[in-house]
């Protein structure tokens, strides 16, 4: 029971106290951060509360189709406005994340708030520097929660079309179009709660997956033609982009968006590692299929990250070449 009860009294308490509410995500924004954090911001607003979704960057651009993404305060954009509204906030909801060093620039303001702070995330392994705690690890998405919450503060009826396409994007970003293992019968049952709400799923499908730059389908083609490599000994795919590449085809963020799912796609192969040489630092991003390969810890042990099983990230310091040496080197060690 994720929102047990002792729990939600305190948070209703919170809300209904609160003259200021602000909204955090994790950094590097993702359909499930965006839009979970779009849907408890319309769903607050309908309790008639003050509420400012603040991120600590832009959200890509295949996600800013949601109606009050265009209010969404960053923390590169917005500093002032943004470090104003924490400082304000009496109640803070931490979203999709579970440990403020997540939250990039946005930490030390949080650390230094005084608000109340809540926390709904699916991830592994809580910080205690939350005054709630709602953690599912079981669930998909936090997106799942979310609806999981309004159906526990007892507000189904208030889900509505705007609500809906928020939410359904999260879970279908997080759940990979609905075929992850953390699928369950209780994210269909919430769908289809949304669907009663006025969802049109085809319209998240189409403005989330059909709205690629032909520049960004040639970065893909080529990372896949010139920068991948096959680990057969190890059943793993390696594939990297230079800042150069980036620059080859016109890099937007989100650009890269998928590409390490590509890599698993293949036969035969139970990991895909991705990295990419952006913002002076190399971001790596892991995935992997089964129960019995997880990378998590590969994330978490060599390259500062960490995340769920099969679905990780990290970043390393340096040179390319090194990363991807390092990540050959430490591969047995987790196959
Ligand atoms: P991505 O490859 O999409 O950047 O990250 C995949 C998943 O790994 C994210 O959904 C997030 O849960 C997790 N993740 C990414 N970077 C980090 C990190 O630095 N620390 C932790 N704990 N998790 C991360
Ligand atoms: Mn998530």
């Amino acid at each position: 029971m994720t929102f047990q009860s002792e729990k939600l009294n305190k948070v209703k308490n919170y809300i209904k106290e609160a003259n200021q509410i602000v909204i955090v995500a994790h950094k590097s924004p993702d359909g499930d951060s965006v839009g979970s954090s779009v849907g408890l911001y319309h769903y607050l607003l309908k309790l008639k509360k003050n509420v400012t979704i603040c991120h600590p960057d832009p959200a890509p651009y295949f996600l800013k189709w949601m109606k009050g993404t265009e209010t969404i305060l960053n923390a590169l954009e917005h500093t002032d406005l943004l470090k104003e509204k924490v400082a304000q906030a009496d109640l803070i909801f931490c979203l999709d994340f579970n440990n403020l060093s997540r939250t990039g620039e946005m930490e030390s303001f949080l650390q230094k708030s005084n608000a109340k702070k809540v926390m709904i995330d699916h991830h592994l392994n809580p910080s205690n520097e939350f005054d709630v705690v709602f953690s599912e690890t079981s669930s998909c998405s936090t997106a799942q929660l979310i609806i999981d919450f309004i159906e526990a503060m007892g507000d189904t009826q208030l889900l509505d079309k705007t609500i809906g396409e928020a939410l359904y994007c999260g879970i279908m970003t997080d759940s990979g179009s609905f075929r992850f293992p953390s699928v369950s019968a209780h994210t269909h049952e919430v769908v289809a709660t949304l669907l009663k709400a006025g969802l049109q799923p085809y319209i998240v499908h189409e403005a989330v997956y059909d709205t690629n730059t032909f520049d960004k389908l040639q970065l893909h083609s080529f990372a896949i033609s010139e920068r991948t490599e096959v680990v057969e000994e190890f059943n793993t795919i390696i594939i990297h982009l230079t800042k150069e590449d980036l620059e080859r085809f016109n890099y937007v963020k989100g650009d890269a968006e998928g590409l390490v799912n590509v890599g698993l796609s293949v036969q035969g192969i139970r990991k895909s590692i991705f990295l990419m040489e952006h913002d002076g630092i190399i971001k790596i991003s892991f995935r992997s299929k089964g129960e019995d390969n997880p990378v998590n810890e590969m994330a978490s042990n060599y390259f500062q990250g960490g995340g769920h099983a099969n679905a990780s990230g990290g970043r390393w310091i340096g040179k390319m070449e090194d990363a991807i040496n390092k990540v050959k080197n430490v591969l047995p060690e987790f196959s």
